[in-house]
């Protein structure tokens, strides 16, 4: 299957997780790939917060969309993200992924 790529996804998510100050709360650029949240994550999401972020840098939008029922029950439990060391704010960032799906996809505001 060939992948869309969306060059502003990165900026278009970013968006959605910025408060009133204007600070955004997406930071999945900072993750370089080492694969602690991997080997934490109770739910045995092998690679789900590395590889969603890695798309995420990428514009592939098909692809995130492949992972949406791991992105919806993940449990937002913080194992992952507590023992980050690049501080990615896996569930905030998680919490937004689920934001933007829920507009493109269901309709949801
Ligand atoms: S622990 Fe942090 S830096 Fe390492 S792969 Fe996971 S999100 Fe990326
Ligand atoms: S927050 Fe989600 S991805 Fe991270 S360890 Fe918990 S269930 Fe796994």
């Amino acid at each position: 299957m060939v992948s869309r790529v969306n060059p502003g996804l990165r900026r278009e998510i970013a968006k959605l997780g910025t408060d009133e100050l204007g600070n955004s709360e997406f930071n999945a650029e900072a993750c370089f790939n080492c694969g602690t949240c991997t080997a934490l994550c109770p739910l045995g999401y092998q690679i789900l917060p590395r590889k969603l972020f890695h798309e995420v840098r990428l514009g592939l939008e098909d692809k995130i969309r492949a992972s949406i029922p791991q992105i919806f029950s993940c449990l937002l439990c913080r194992m992952c993200e507590e023992n980050c060391p690049q501080g990615v704010k896996i569930t905030e960032n998680m919490r937004i992924l689920r934001h933007m799906i829920n507009r493109q996809e269901f309709g949801l505001k």
